[in-house]
């Protein structure tokens, strides 16, 4: 008998719990929706935002930024964002702009409060001079756009974040800079770490794929002498590569530097003819399922980058 009428208060308390559980908790915590177009985008506004943030990613670390499938469900993800963080130099441009328009969300388009392109505050490598010549490849005519790729840029790139950030939710404004603060100081421990284990390899020349390695080689002190894809975006002609090949040879160039969302098999012919060692390496976090941050994604690259050194030394 006493079970008969207790049991519908317990259901009624349940149901004044069930609804108001999820608003209060809405109430006390609003996430901020962000939508990063790469993996170290998405990264860093992890690192800073913490439990602030949802974030969702475009681009896989092992695909190509430079073009990306504008998939429909990549709009769905815009449409409730409130930041959108982007690389920017027109990397994304054959891909982001339709999406932005597709999503039709004022705030991430140019100018919007939400719009946040994290190459703001970095020295920009290789503007073209001039009017750009789209027969010389098209793909960076405003500057380099993989500055990610110099691991003192990530630290700018991380300023930005915490900026937008405070911007969009100044109540937790301390905790960005106190993340911000933590990241500054593990990235650049691991920064001196790096520039120790390069120094011996400074001045060193090498031959790269395509122009993006530019921003990591000036830091570690290497010179590209030479790229198998000579105009950015454009395959090469069988007479440059016969070239590049008499060069690698003729200068003793020990290492050829590629990504890993090319396609290896050309080069890897040319390396096996000229007895240089083709580096295939991420050039973003999750390029690899074990490159989980920054500091992973530099470890692998130093490390890669100093043992093919390091064996084209020996005879
Ligand atoms: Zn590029």
């Amino acid at each position: 008998m006493g079970s008969t009428t207790l049991l519908p208060r317990f259901v009624a308390c349940l149901l004044v719990l069930g609804s108001t559980i999820p608003f209060s908790a809405n109430a006390h915590a609003k996430t901020i929706k962000v939508v990063a177009t790469t993996t170290d985008i998405a990264y860093l506004f992890e690192a800073i935002g913490n439990s602030q943030v949802e974030v969702r990613t475009l681009a896989k670390g092992y695909q190509d930024p430079h073009y990306l499938e504008a998939k429909p469900s990549y709009i769905a993800r815009m449409r409730d964002a409130d930041l959108l963080g982007y690389v920017g130099l027109e990397l994304e441009v054959g891909w982001l702009p339709l999406l932005v328009e597709g999503a039709r969300n004022s705030r991430l388009g140019a100018g919007g409060q939400g719009n946040v392109p994290l190459s703001v505050g970095i020295e920009i490598r290789d503007v073209p001079a001039g009017e750009v010549d789209r027969s010389k490849g098209d793909l960076h005519p405003l500057g380099n756009p993989h500055y990610w790729l110099d691991p003192r840029n990530q630290i700018i790139m991380a300023e930005t974040i915490a900026t937008a950030l405070a911007l969009t939710d100044p109540d937790h404004r301390e905790d960005y800079s106190a993340n911000l603060a933590e990241f500054r100081t593990r990235l650049r421990s691991a920064i001196d770490r790096w520039e120790e284990e390069m120094a011996p390899f400074r001045g060193r020349k090498i031959v790269c794929y395509h122009t993006q390695w530019e921003y990591l080689t000036d830091w570690m002190g290497l010179e590209i002498v030479d790229y198998v894809e000579n105009r950015p975006g454009i395959p090469p002609s069988p007479r440059h590569l016969h070239e590049l090949k008499q060069r690698i040879v003729g200068e003793h160039i020990p290492l050829i530097l590629m990504s890993n969302f090319f396609e290896t098999g050309s080069v890897e012919k040319i390396a096996k003819s000229t007895g240089a060692i083709l580096v295939v390496a991420p050039a973003s976090i999750k390029g690899e399922d074990s490159i989980t941050d920054p500091v992973k994604l530099f470890d692998h690259l130093v490390e890669s980058i100093t043992a093919a050194l390091s064996d084209g030394d020996t005879p």
